[in-house]
């Protein structure tokens, strides 16, 4: 059996290793940065002392490769899960507050209980995704209801923005009602909103690297890859600059790779090209503070800030579709956060907090119907070469699911053979 070489230790990457170390295969990964993770990593930072998130990221108990993904590498206790389905919402401008909070098992009985429901809501309103369950590859999720109802304003337009990163009104239908069918659409064990308990380092990277080690990986930090080169159809070797590796007849190679690169390094291969930013404000705190609800999470409507977490003493707040606002300073977006979040768990709007600004230009690909008629398949039109990252076309939308199951189908394509 040959070896795997993996480029990129993200959570794509990681996860086709430890699918593949679990068969046997021996794998050596490449990393351009010093440290694994990707767009799914924490670090220290000096501003709030201590270690933060790139961003908040939040996974639904029904994302059931992700969850296979922290079992294999033995973190899943990491995990913060709440004993039920809730997600508190605040509108700041009219000030109404509320709590989705789906029923067991797939009849969604809470709509039919008025204190159940989003303010000013029917139950018909709900039942209008059954467009979304049917829309086309063309459609957008705003082509999928009546853009002023208030079940809009206060549940699909936040919910597109957080899932897809693009407003609803760009953002492609598709990938939303997958991600629905697997969870909320199941009934409330399959839609939990579940944050990892101190990091995302600690829950998603560090546990999966020692994994690896543990099972005799190799892991090459600082290894860019540079070129590959290529003829009669397969990959010959990977080049890195001051190294060479030369791929041998039964080896193969998985680029988990931003799709940028992947465009560079596999000229007339078609990626998504435009991306979509994501900005996230740190606030550290005097001391620890608690959202009004039972999750450490509340949705914003009507105001910037779109989701707010709270870890201890630290705010931690997200705005997707965030290409404008990343445009800004980091001083004006930390007083336009903050205005939002004093708001929102009612603390005083001054002296503002110190604040660390986290902007993730490329977050995404957009997701678009556009960029996702862009996404390619796991295999290449290089024998041995495969890919594998969450704008690769799982189907589902790009978050750490689709991540995790993309680096699957390329160890299942490896294995197979
Ligand atoms: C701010 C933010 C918030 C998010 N929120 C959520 C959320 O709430 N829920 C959710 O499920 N998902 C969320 N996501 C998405 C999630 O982080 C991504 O889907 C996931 O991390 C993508 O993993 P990946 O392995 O596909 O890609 P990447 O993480 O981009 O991995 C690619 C890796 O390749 C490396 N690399 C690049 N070039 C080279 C090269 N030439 N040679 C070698 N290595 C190279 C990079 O350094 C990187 O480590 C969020 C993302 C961001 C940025």
């Amino acid at each position: 059996m040959g070896i795997v070489h993996i480029l990129g230790a993200g959570i794509a990457g990681l996860a086709a290793a430890v699918r593949l170390v679990k068969v046997g295969r021996r794998v050596e990964i490449y990393e351009a940065a010093s440290h694994a993770g990707g767009r799914c990593r924490s670090f220290f930072d000096e501003t709030v002392g201590r270690v933060i998130d790139n961003g908040n990221h939040l996974l639904l108990s029904g994302n059931r490769a992700a969850m296979a993904y922290l079992t294999e590498i033995g973190s899943i206790d990491t995990l913060l899960v709440p004993p039920r389905a809730a997600f508190p919402f605040v509108e700041l401008p009219t000030g109404r507050r509320w709590v989705v909070r789906p029923s067991a098992g797939p009849i969604p009985w809470w709509i039919l209980n008025p204190a159940a429901r989003v303010p000013d809501t029917t139950p018909g309103d709900y039942l209008a995704a059954w467009r979304l369950a049917r829309a086309g590859p063309e459609a957008r999720v705003a082509d999928c209801f009546d853009t002023d109802r208030p079940l809009f304003k206060r549940f699909w337009q936040p919910l597109a923005v957080a899932v897809l990163n693009a407003t609803a009104e760009e953002a492609a239908a598709r990938p939303l009602w997958l991600i629905i069918a697997e969870t909320f659409a199941k009934g409330e064990a399959a839609c939990r909103p579940c944050i990892a308990r101190t990091g995302l380092s600690q829950s998603f990277v560090d546990p999966a690297v020692r994994f690896l080690e543990a099972a005799g990986a190799g892991i090459h930090f600082n290894h860019r890859l540079r070129a590959i080169s290529l003829s009669s159809g397969r990959a010959r070797s990977l080049d890195f600059g001051e190294t060479r590796v030369a791929l041998g007849a039964d080896d193969h190679a998985v680029l988990a790779l931003p799709p940028a690169r992947v465009a560079e390094l596999l000229p007339g291969t078609t990626v998504p090209e435009d991306t979509r930013a994501i900005v996230n404000a740190h606030f550290r705190l005097d001391g620890p503070t608690r959202p009004p609800d039972e999750v450490p999470f509340l949705g914003l409507v009507g105001s910037v800030a779109q989701w707010l977490f709270v870890r201890g003493n630290v705010v931690s707040v997200t705005v997707s579709a965030a290409d404008a606002l990343a445009e800004e300073a980091p001083e004006k977006i930390a007083t336009m956060l903050w205005a939002d979040i004093s708001q929102a768990l009612e603390l005083p709007l001054k002296p503002e907090p110190l604040a660390r600004i986290v902007k993730e230009k490329r977050a995404t690909f957009a997701q678009t119907p556009e960029g996702i008629a862009r996404r390619p398949g796991t295999r290449t039109a290089w024998a041995n070469l495969l890919l594998a990252g969450d704008w690769t076309d799982t189907g589902l939308p790009a978050t750490i699911e689709g991540a995790v199951r993309s680096g699957h189908a390329a160890a299942r394509v490896i294995a197979g053979r």
